[in-house]
């Protein structure tokens, strides 16, 4: 399967050593390439991909999520190179998994993306499904503040107050909280250092507008603790407006950050694809017909030969010449220890938690109060088995039928509830208790389903940049290239982008 890869004979004459040139014989060609690499390798190590030009390189996706998928797609684009991409499990799509059942669409993982990180929409738009984007039909969210669900405003779910006005509907937060927030511009700069969520947020606004607000919304998509997140590695764009303006107050009528939701009154901060977001997985895969699928297969060790290119060991021994690894930090350490050990350690060292969304449809008349919005935040310190809760059906068009009502609730955050200690039943059961109390249900779920998904939340703790560094550092100028969640972005655009990115990188590496 790996015919028809050639090296271009010109380039190789032009720099290989005089002894290793002029074999004609097919031995004799494998024996001038291995010398001729090895002797590349001892004379110019750090040029060796400049001048090996090989015209159809062979490359080993690791990974069937969307990282993978999207690294596979601008891989394959101009069919210069025999891509393979290795997914252990039954399916591809990773995380994102959209399940229709009893008249239901229900997201098992994801159920949206942000617009303002603009990869996912350029690639649904790229891959034709613009008429399929759909925007939320709902609009705000809740906070359980006290036992109670609070409207929050919109003017604050970008975390950048600006005036007097945007706080009057906040009085859950009470009055010394609100002159905290409004004396922000007169909080210090920063030094512009990577520090926590907690500690950027505490700082600049408060501990109660942390705690309440930022808190939840920045840590809790994470299932994370505010106290560990880095803001350098998950909300940069934050910290660099505090340098340039010295207060968020006074830019929050500017563009929204990167990841923070949209202020806008006329773009969503999210959308997603009509009928879920399965759509784009199944697109994207119709558009790998050249790329050579295996599934049910788990890559284990790598190795490297003496010309430079890899053994993969994946159920059978497969060779290429370069890599990306689209899989979890923790999967991706013992795989590369023979090769990059100096990986090991940090690739180990970003931590992952153990997430659950449960999924519950009731009758309408269920509800005793109506629900607002597209659903709720749960601060840390609410007693809550749930961390948030998505109205599924009000935010999105045809999730569920009339009549009925979809929720989905998030279980799980790193330094609160351990999922993997809990059954299904149990965390169902959890939940519909919380469903009692925040949104005085009384009624039973006519649809319950709980997916688990285990050490699936990469935490990027302060320093995660500097840790990133050392891991890129460690594999040197193999051509092995990283993307997806636990590496340089967690959402789904920024998995769409360091797949195409790493992809477009060795296209460029063996143009
Ligand atoms: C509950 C939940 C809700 C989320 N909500 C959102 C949201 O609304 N919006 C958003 O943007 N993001 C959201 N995310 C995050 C987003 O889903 C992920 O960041 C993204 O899907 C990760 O994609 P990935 O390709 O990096 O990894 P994955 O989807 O985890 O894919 C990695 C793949 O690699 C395979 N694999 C692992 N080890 C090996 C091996 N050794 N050999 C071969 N294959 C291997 C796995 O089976 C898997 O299929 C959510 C995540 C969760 C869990």
């Amino acid at each position: 399967m790996w015919s028809g890869r050639t090296i271009n004979e010109d380039v190789i004459s032009r720099w290989s050593p005089p002894q290793v040139v002029g074999f004609t014989d097919n031995d004799s060609w494998r024996l001038n390439r291995r010398l001729l690499l090895r002797g590349c390798q001892g004379y110019h190590p750090e040029r060796r991909h400049a001048f090996i030009n090989i015209e159809m390189a062979r490359i080993i996706i690791i990974g069937g999520g969307i990282a993978g998928l999207s690294a596979a797609y601008d891989a394959c684009q101009d069919g210069k190179h025999q891509v393979t991409l290795i997914e252990s499990s039954d399916r591809l799509g990773g995380k994102i998994i959209t399940r229709y059942e009893n008249d239901l669409v229900v997201e098992g993982g994801p159920d949206s993306v942000f617009t303002t990180k603009p990869w996912a929409v350029d690639l649904m738009v790229e891959l034709g499904l613009e008429s399929e984007l759909e925007e939320p039909i709902g609009a705000g969210f809740s906070v359980l503040v006290g036992g109670k669900l609070h409207v929050v405003p919109r003017a604050l779910a970008s975390l950048m107050p600006s005036a007097s006005t945007a706080l009057e509907s906040i009085g859950f937060l009470g009055a010394t909280a609100r002159k905290r927030i409004l004396s922000e511009k007169a909080v210090e700069k920063g030094s512009g250092e990577d520090e926590t969520i907690a500690s950027f947020f505490r700082r600049r606004f408060g501990n109660r507008f942390s705690k309440t607000l930022a808190e939840p919304l920045l840590a809790g998509i994470h299932a994370g603790s505010a106290d560990k997140l880095s803001m350098k590695a998950l909300y940069p764009s934050y910290i660099g407006l505090e340098q340039k303006h010295g207060s968020l107050s006074a830019v929050s009528s500017a563009a929204p950050a990167i990841g923070a939701p949209s202020t806008s009154h006329r773009k969503p901060g999210f959308i997603t694809l009509d009928g879920g977001l399965q759509r784009l997985v199944d697109v994207l895969v119709e558009r790998l017909k050249s790329v050579d699928i295996r599934l049910n297969t788990l890559v284990e060790q790598i190795e490297r030969n003496e010309d430079g290119s890899f053994r993969v060991h994946a159920n059978e021994v497969l060779e290429c010449d370069a890599l990306i690894f689209a899989i979890p930090g923790y999967a991706a350490a013992p795989i590369l220890s023979g090769i990059a050990p100096g990986a090991f350690e940090p690739l180990m060292g970003i931590r992952h938690g153990s997430t659950a969304v449960a999924s519950f449809c009731y009758a309408s008349s269920s509800f005793k109060n109506e629900l607002h919005g597209n659903g709720f935040l749960v601060p840390a310190d609410e007693p809550s088995s749930i961390t948030g809760c998505t109205f599924s059906s009000l935010k999105w068009k045809h999730r569920a039928p009339d009549g009925s009502v979809l929720l989905r609730a998030f279980m799980g955050q790193d330094g609160g509830l351990n999922v993997d200690d809990y059954s299904d039943d149990q965390l169902l059961k959890m939940a519909v208790a919380d469903f009692g109390k925040h949104l005085k249900v009384k009624a039973e779920p006519y649809y319950t389903r709980v997916d688990r998904w285990t050490k699936a939340m990469p935490q990027y703790e302060v320093g995660h940049t500097d840790r990133m560094d050392v891991i890129e550092n460690a594999v040197g100028e193999m051509p092995i290239l990283f993307a997806g969640c636990s590496y340089r972005g967690t959402g789904i655009p920024d998995c769409i982008r360091q797949g195409r990115e790493a992809a477009r990188s060795l296209n460029k590496r063996f143009a």
